[in-house]
């Protein structure tokens, strides 16, 4: 189960964990970026909106058995100080990326844990481990979820259930573009100059730690690439 699959590192992953013979069923709100990436890999697509409480329900009610859930929709919207904040972004921030594990995660789980070896996977961020300038609504929902996925790896231990959580740097997908409103010019700023990792890169990590034998947990994998040391600390190259 891929949440936020129709573009992106939930795209990606999507088709890492069917070429690695998982059985993949895909959501998002787009259904027909969602089909372009289920339907050549045998994946099932539902339509997903993490924000929405009865969407979320309907989701989780189509789905079989579950096994393996990675928590994956979400992003960031705008680069605004604390003191011109957009209420709405925030909200709209917290919303998919912390409220929205939650619901996914509570909606799943009896799934998961009667799979007899449940995975919970969360996309965190580097901002979730960091924050900086303009990051602030971001930074807050990233730590957020952070916070969650640790409760949750209290609350499951002693049961057949996985947390993980994979805090990628740097990936060039569609993220800055919707951040910024659109502003391919200013979401390509992002990456000048600098060799980003690519949504298969963060695809490669949720193969890997979901493929691990049942009884090792990662916790937390943190991967930027080599350009870049910290969310704020980057090397670009001049052309
Ligand atoms: P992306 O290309 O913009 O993909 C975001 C995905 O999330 C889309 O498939 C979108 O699908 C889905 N989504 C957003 N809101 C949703 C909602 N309310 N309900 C269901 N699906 C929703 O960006 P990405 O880089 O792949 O981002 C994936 C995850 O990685 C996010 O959690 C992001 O915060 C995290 N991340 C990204 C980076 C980066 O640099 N790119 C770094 C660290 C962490 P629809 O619009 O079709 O619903």
């Amino acid at each position: 189960m891929v949440t936020g699959a129709s573009s992106g590192i939930g795209a990606a992953t999507a088709r890492r964990l069917a070429a690695e013979g998982f059985d993949v069923v895909v959501g998002a709100r787009r259904l027909d970026r969602l089909h372009e990436v289920a339907d050549p890999i045998g994946a099932r697509a539902l339509p997903l909106d993490v924000c929405d409480a009865d969407s979320v329900t309907a989701f989780c009610e189509a789905v079989g058995g579950c096994r393996v859930l990675v928590n994956n929709a979400g992003g960031a919207l705008g680069l605004d100080p604390v003191e011109s904040a957009d209420d709405d972004q925030w909200r709209q921030m917290y919303e998919a990326n912390v409220l929205g594990v939650v619901r996914v995660t509570r909606g799943l789980l009896p799934r998961l844990e009667a799979s007899g070896d449940g995975h919970i996977v969360v996309i965190g961020s580097v901002a979730g481990l960091e924050p900086y300038p303009g990051g602030a609504g971001y930074n807050a929902a990233k730590h957020g979820v952070r916070a969650v996925r640790q409760v949750l790896r209290y609350e499951l231990l002693g049961r057949p259930v996985r947390v993980s959580e994979i805090d990628p740097g740097m990936v060039e997908t569609e993220f800055s573009v919707v951040r910024f409103g659109g502003d391919r010019e200013r979401a390509a700023a992002v990456y000048a100059g600098t060799t980003p990792l690519t949504a298969d890169d963060v695809a490669d990590c949720v193969a890997w730690v979901v493929t691990r034998p049942s009884h090792v947990n990662v916790d937390q994998l943190v991967v930027l690439p080599r350009d870049q040391a910290s969310a704020t600390r980057v090397h670009r190259r001049t052309p």
